[in-house]
C-alpha cells in the first residue's frame, strides 16, 4: 500500500529546505524529494555573503548542508528521487517518482529554476572556479578584474551593468548582432564606458581547466569564422533560466515562460482558481528576485499555508 504523507516537498534548495524546517517543526513529518540538483543553485556557488546571519559569509554548499541538518533534526526525511508525474485531481495527491508512488495530503513545489548553461565541457568544469550564472552572488570576487558576460537579453545587460561595480572591464558576448534586451537596458550597457558589446560571437572554449581558474575564452566570430582569445578572469552566464515545472503543465497555471503562477504569495491556481493543498515557493515561481533569502522566505510561507490547510482539513 502507498504511504500517505502529510507533506511532500519537491526540491531541496533554499526554498524546499526552509519549508522542510517549518513543516518538520510543526510535526508534519515532511518528505523531501531532493530532485535532479540536490541542494539547488546554492550548492553550485561558492561564498554566499548576503545571507543574513553570516557576517563573514558562508559557502553555499555549507549553508545548504546546515539547512538540511536543521530540517532533519526536527524529523524531515529525504529521498534522492525526482518526480515523473503527478495527479492533483485526487486527494491525497498521487506522485509518481523515480522511487515509486507516493501519496501526499499537501504538496510544496520548490523545484527551482535551473540556469541555462552553454553546455561545453570546459565551461562545466569551471563552474565555481570563475564561471558563474549569478552576478549578485559572485560579482564581488572580480574586483579590478576583466570579465565577460554571455547573452543578449535583459539578464545579460543587468548582469553586465551590475558587474561594472567590481570589474575593471566587462565584455558582453552575444551570438547574434541583434540584442533582444529592452531598449533602455541595451542603451545603458552601450553607454557604459567599462562595457564592450561584441555581437556575432560564440564561445568555443573556456580556458583554464588545468589551472582550475578561468584564464580566458576562445571566441569565434560566426560571420567571418575568425577565432581569437579574450583574456578574462570570470565568465558570467546571462542566457536565462528554465523553471522546473513542466510536469505540472495542465494541472496548475504556468506563465508563458513556464514559471508557476501564484496568488497570495504561494497558492497555486488552475484556470485562476486556487488548487487547495498545493503550494509553490522559490525560483520555480519567482522570476524577479531569485535570491536565497527570498526563496527561504517563500518556503516558510508555503510551509505555514500547508500547516493551515492540514488543520482545516483534519484527516
Ligand atoms: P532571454 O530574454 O530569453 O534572453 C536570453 C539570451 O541568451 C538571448 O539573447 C539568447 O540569444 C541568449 N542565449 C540563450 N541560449 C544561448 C546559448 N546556448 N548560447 C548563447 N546565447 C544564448 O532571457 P533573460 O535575459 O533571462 O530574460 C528573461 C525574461 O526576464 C525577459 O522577459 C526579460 O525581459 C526579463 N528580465 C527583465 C529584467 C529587467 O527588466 N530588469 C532583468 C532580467 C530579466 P538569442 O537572442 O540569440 O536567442
Amino acid at each position: 500500500m502507498t504511504e500517505t504523507r502529510d507533506t511532500v516537498i519537491l526540491g531541496s534548495g533554499c526554498a524546499g529546505l526552509t519549508a522542510a524546517i517549518y513543516t518538520a517543526r510543526a510535526s508534519l513529518n515532511p518528505l523531501v524529494l531532493e530532485g535532479h540538483e540536490p541542494g539547488g543553485q546554492l550548492s553550485m556557488t561558492t561564498l554566499v555573503e548576503n545571507f543574513p546571519g553570516w557576517p563573514e559569509g558562508i559557502q553555499g554548499p555549507e549553508l545548504i548542508d546546515n539547512m538540511k541538518k536543521q530540517a532533519a533534526r526536527f524529523g524531515a526525511t529525504f529521498q534522492l528521487a525526482h518526480l515523473h508525474s503527478v495527479d492533483l485531481n485526487i486527494h491525497p495527491f498521487k506522485l509518481h517518482t523515480s522511487a515509486g508512488e507516493i501519496s501526499a495530503r499537501t504538496l510544496i513545489v520548490a523545484s527551482g529554476a535551473s540556469a541555462r548553461w552553454l553546455g561545453i565541457p570546459s565551461e562545466q568544469a569551471l563552474i565555481g572556479h570563475g564561471v558563474s550564472s549569478c552576478a549578485t552572488c559572485d560579482g564581488f570576487f572580480f574586483r579590478g578584474k576583466e570579465i565577460a558576460v554571455v547573452g543578449g537579453g535583459d539578464s545579460a545587460m543587468e548582469e553586465a551593468l551590475f558587474l561594472t561595480r567590481f570589474a575593471s572591464k566587462v565584455t558582453l558576448l552575444h551570438r547574434r548582432s541583434q540584442f533582444r534586451a529592452s531598449k533602455i537596458m541595451l542603451e545603458r550597457a552601450i553607454a557604459h564606458p567599462n562595457i564592450e558589446l561584441r555581437g556575432n560571437t560564440i564561445i568555443e572554449e573556456v580556458l583554464g581547466v588545468d589551472e582550475k581558474e578561468v584564464k580566458g575564452v576562445r571566441l569565434r566570430d560566426v560571420v567571418t569564422g575568425t577565432e581569437d582569445v579574450l583574456p578574462i578572469s570570470g565568465l558570467f552566464l546571462g542566457i536565462g533560466h528554465e523553471p522546473n515545472a513542466t510536469m505540472f503543465k495542465g494541472q496548475i497555471d504556468l506563465d508563458n515562460d513556464g514559471y508557476i503562477r501564484t496568488t497570495g504569495n504561494v497558492m497555486t491556481t488552475l484556470d485562476g482558481k486556487i488548487v487547495p493543498g498545493v503550494f509553490a515557493c522559490g525560483d520555480v515561481q519567482d522570476r524577479r528576485y531569485r535570491q536565497a533569502i527570498t526563496a527561504a522566505g517563500s518556503g516558510c510561507m508555503a510551509a505555514l499555508e500547508a500547516e493551515k490547510f492540514l488543520e482545516e482539513h483534519a484527516h
